[in-house]
């Protein structure tokens, strides 16, 4: 079966192995505490090359989100139409991640969220993002 998995770099290799154990991890400054997501080499606020991972909620808010109608991948092709969002965590980054666990016509902006695995292969899993409150996925 094929599926599609993150090409893996120095900054990106930690979140993807926090996610294997089931954990959303953001990387922060080790200086001035800032969360930022994608990871970066550097901290936008205070110069400093010093981070850590730090485990997050899980709990975000939706921010923006679409219905995808045409598979852009013949690995997703079943997925068809499926949303995508931006949602923003709790501790203040954005990220795009898929939002499941919801009827696409009852998916709103600003509607609160928290952070599930939807696994793709024995070996890997992807984060995704459903209702927080059953009455939101009602
Ligand atoms: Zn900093």
């Amino acid at each position: 079966m094929s599926y599609i998995r993150p090409s893996l770099d120095a900054l990106e290799e930690p979140f993807w192995s926090y996610i294997q154990k089931g954990r959303l991890s953001i990387q922060r400054c080790a200086a001035c505490g800032q969360f930022r997501h994608p990871p970066q080499p550097i901290c936008a606020r205070c110069s400093s090359f010093d981070d850590e991972w730090v485990e997050v909620s899980g709990q975000a808010t939706l921010y923006s989100f679409t219905v995808v109608h045409h598979p852009v991948h013949p690995a997703i092709e079943s997925w068809v139409p499926y949303a995508t969002g931006v949602v923003e965590l709790a501790e203040g980054v954005r990220m795009v991640s898929l939002i499941t666990g919801i009827a696409l016509d009852r998916i709103r902006v600003g509607m609160k969220l928290k952070c599930a695995f939807k696994r793709m292969a024995p070996d890997f899993q992807l984060p995704v993002f459903e209702p927080a409150a059953a009455t939101e996925a009602a």
